[in-house]
């Protein structure tokens, strides 16, 4: 599913004296079917934006376009069911919304809320254990036995299970060691290339970024700084050297793919004016 955002405002504690201004108008395209990555200095409102995608957050101006599905500001009683069954957002940290008693039943928990008798659900979650890296023979132990590894794969399966047209991570990789973060990306992008929905991580590291999506979303200060394919983005070093995104790693990280994808010169690092 395409997803635009045309104007889209946000702002928290509306009319309170801590009201912020944490979306200025964004407008954004992001095609369907693509593997877009949503980078920024923490702040930058990445969470926020995406967070308007299955109307979690809803706009304080503007419009999103999810596919069929539209949400607009000041937009009275509208149902969401069948767009938060078509967007399945994956949160920092998702192993802490674990609560069932089995795993079976933590990943069955959003299909059967969706109408999937419980058999159905079952053969779902059969199918999934091996994509997202665990044995069957898990599925009767308590989620809260398993490692920190284990139950962030049973809540990811949990998202998966309801079929997502539009999959939506948000620092998913957060707090793994480098390897654990390489599994788990590595999972998405196999998970992408076989079922091809529209596919959107939010990360800090610009090298998941460049090897993983083939689309870039620049995030800095509420707004869209930059978008695109990822080769248009990397070739504007300078730019996006300027926004300063955490800067020793983007250029350490620009000089190793500077041939890969023809770049211009890129600065050294710690190089003086001299
Ligand atoms: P990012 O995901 O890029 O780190 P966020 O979208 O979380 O950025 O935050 C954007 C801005 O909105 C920040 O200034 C943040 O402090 C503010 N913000 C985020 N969530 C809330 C909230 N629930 N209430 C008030 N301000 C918030």
């Amino acid at each position: 599913m395409d997803i635009t955002f045309k104007g889209v405002e946000h702002r928290y504690m509306i009319g309170t004296p801590f009201e912020k201004a944490a979306l200025h108008p964004v407008d954004l395209s992001i095609p369907s079917g693509s593997f877009t990555a949503i980078i920024g200095h923490t702040g930058s409102g990445k969470s926020t934006l995406i967070q308007h995608i299955n109307g979690l957050l809803k706009p304080s101006a503007g419009e999103i376009k999810v596919g069929p599905y539209t949400i607009r500001a000041n937009q009275k009683k509208q149902s969401l069911r069948e767009l938060r069954q078509k967007v399945g957002l994956v949160f920092q940290y998702p192993e802490h919304q674990l609560f069932e008693e089995t795993v079976a039943k933590d990943i069955c928990f959003g299909p059967m809320n969706y109408g999937l008798s419980e058999e159905e659900a079952l053969k779902r979650v059969r199918e999934l254990l091996p994509l997202v890296g665990l044995g069957g023979d898990l599925l009767e132990s308590s989620p809260f036995q398993l490692s920190g590894g284990q139950m962030r794969r049973v809540a990811i399966a949990g998202v998966l299970a309801i079929r997502p047209s539009v999959l939506v991570l948000d620092e998913p990789t957060a707090g793994l060691d480098p390897e654990g973060r390489k599994q788990m990306l590595e999972l998405f992008a196999n998970y992408h290339k076989q079922f091809g929905m529209t596919t959107i991580l939010v990360t800090h590291h610009m090298e998941d970024a460049a090897k993983y999506a083939d689309q870039l979303v620049v995030m800095n200060d509420g707004g869209v700084e930059m978008s695109g394919s990822r080769e248009d983005i990397f070739k504007q070093t300078e730019r996006l050297l300027e926004i300063g995104l955490d800067l020793p790693e983007t250029v350490r990280f620009l000089q190793q793919i500077k041939d890969q994808f023809h770049l211009k010169e890129v600065p050294l690092l710690f190089e003086t004016d001299e």
